[in-house]
């Protein structure tokens, strides 16, 4: 795929220019090369996108489908993904600059799953729940219908585009809603060809999936504020997760906020440091750090931290950072040059601090890819948990090992941040593990491992790393209004309660 790939608008099942003849560029990071030209959505096109959504909810073909119907859609649609694995990798690699390996593994093939499980999952809740016979006040009968919001938006960054729309997509189509999908302007071709897919499929009745890219200062703002839109799903920084909630304000959106994080990565004195030191760089350096969840503070105990810094140091040293569509990259490139420049403002940021560099904190240059962000895997050592670097979400390949005295103090740094999103636990002992996951403020613990999500289990965050939950029938339930029916068991008039209070 050498081609420069073209997109339009998706809008009530067409292809469609911007209102304003609008396109913009994407660039492959490892080269800097344009890879695709798509249309640029504003504010007017955007308002059409939520009409024609607001529209097919209303027309009932979707939102009215029995649930067996729309989940039998959706694992076909399943399918189809699962043969075009080989592309829309290729698209991540070269727009998003995940490695070949990781995308063809783990970041398309994940995505794909994740639909499965939500289809599945969606179709044995079941639309009503009964809910206990009552005899006071007066003797009645209850159940809970679970209902579609209407038309809901997705607003998704640039690091895990596939996946992130599909945790949004997923649900939202999975019981009934309609959708309106923004990504990201830097990586907007995997959701773009996602949407080409579905629209051809003809699973879906046109305008229940609408894709429209542009800047989240008009495109974006426009979706989170318009009184058509009934709920928000967001994945991006705390920032404009907070300019989200304050757009959704004045119409009562239901909100969803997935944000950004700085987790702790515990290693405990009796972890088998062959697993927990590779286990540690793999929860920092998969997809050069440039992951929410990524473990970017990790807390050793003092007695062995020489030792771990030591292997941490020989083994980030054996990663291979290169193109993206090379299948012996171990790490690619950074997502664009404003990322690359950020990453390397905190390096500075942490040496004027007083923390100790002892691998990486430059850029890698790769042989005939001059115009690529490849930054090295690096390493502080004698990080204060006060630090900038240590408070602050970097969102690259930047590791701040920090010593411990107790496990005591190691939970309490844990804890001693803003967010709350992932973590980690390194132990041979299971029990003791879990003791410490149930004291950490997080949405997410991983026991000797990390990174690993499963479709059926929620992910999301505690404090300013998020609201709500995606994924799993907690994800699912953030996309259905719960309506309760009450049936009253008294026929006669002079049963009823309202005849003794008020005397009617
Ligand atoms: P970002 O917040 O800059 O942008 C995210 C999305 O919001 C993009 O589509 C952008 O165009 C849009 N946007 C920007 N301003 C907007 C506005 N005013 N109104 C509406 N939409 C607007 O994030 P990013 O730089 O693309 O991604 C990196 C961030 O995402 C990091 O902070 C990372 O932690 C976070 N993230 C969180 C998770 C999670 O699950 N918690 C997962 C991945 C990334």
């Amino acid at each position: 795929m050498a081609d420069i790939r073209d997109y339009k608008l998706l809008i009530g099942g067409e292809f469609v220019d911007a209102a304003d003849g609008a396109t913009f560029e994407t660039t492959d990071p490892s080269t800097g090369e344009v890879v695709g030209r798509v249309a640029k959505g504003g504010r007017e096109d955007m308002k059409r996108a939520i009409t024609a959504a607001r529209t097919a909810f209303d027309a009932g073909e979707w939102s009215e489908m029995p649930q067996a119907e729309r989940s039998s859609r959706l694992s076909k649609l399943w399918e189809l993904l699962q043969a075009n694995v080989g592309v829309l990798s290729e698209l991540e690699a070269r727009d998003a600059g995940h490695t070949i390996r990781m995308a063809n593994l783990f970041s398309v093939p994940l995505g794909i799953e994740n639909l499965r499980a939500i289809a599945e999952a969606s179709n044995t809740l079941g639309e009503y729940e009964p809910v206990p016979m009552v005899e006071f006040p007066a003797p009645a009968w209850g159940m809970v219908r679970r209902e579609p919001y209407g038309v809901c938006a997705a607003i998704t960054p640039w690091n895990f585009p596939f996946i992130l729309m599909m945790w949004k997509v997923a649900p939202a189509l999975a019981t009934g809603n309609t959708i309106v999908v923004k990504p990201a302007t830097y990586t907007p071709l995997s959701t773009a060809e996602f949407g080409r897919i579905v629209n051809e499929s003809g699973l879906i009745p046109p305008g229940v999936l609408n894709v429209v890219p542009g800047a989240g200062g008009a495109a974006g703002e426009e979706l989170a504020s318009n009184p058509m839109v009934d709920k928000v799903g967001f994945t991006g920084s705390t920032e404009v997760g907070r300019r989200i909630m304050q757009l959704a304000a004045p119409t009562v959106k239901k909100v969803t906020l997935e944000l950004g994080g700085k987790s702790a990565n515990i290693l405990l004195d009796d972890a088998d440091l062959d697993v927990a030191v590779a286990g540690s760089l793999w929860a920092t350096f998969l997809h050069s750090g440039q992951i929410c969840h990524s473990g970017t503070r990790a807390f050793v105990p003092a007695s062995m931290y020489d030792e771990v810094v030591a292997r941490m140091v020989e083994l980030a040293e054996g990663l291979k950072v290169g193109p993206s569509m090379d299948f012996e990259s171990d790490m690619g490139p950074l997502v664009h040059r404003t990322q690359f420049d950020t990453v390397d403002r905190y390096v500075q940021i942490g040496l004027e601090e007083g923390a100790k560099l002892v691998t990486g904190g430059e850029r890698v240059d790769v042989a005939g890819h001059d115009g690529g962000y490849f930054y090295k895997p690096t390493i502080f050592v004698d990080v204060d948990n006060k630090m900038r670097i240590a408070q602050e979400e970097i969102f690259g390949p930047v590791l701040s090992v920090i010593k411990y005295d107790s496990v005591e103090d190691a939970i309490r740094m844990a804890n001693d941040s803003i967010y709350g999103l992932g973590g980690g636990v390194w132990s041979r002992d299971t029990g003791r593990a879990i003791n410490v996951a149930k004291r950490m403020r997080t949405g997410t613990v991983w026991i000797n491992d990390y990174h690993l999500i499963s479709g059926f289990g929620p992910f999301g965050g505690y404090k300013q790393s998020g609201v709500g939950r995606e994924l799993g029938t907690w994800g699912i339930r953030e996309y259905q209004q719960t309506k309760f029916i009450h049936v009253d068991q008294t026929p006669r008039k002079d049963q009823k309660f309202w005849f003794q209070v008020l005397g009617l």
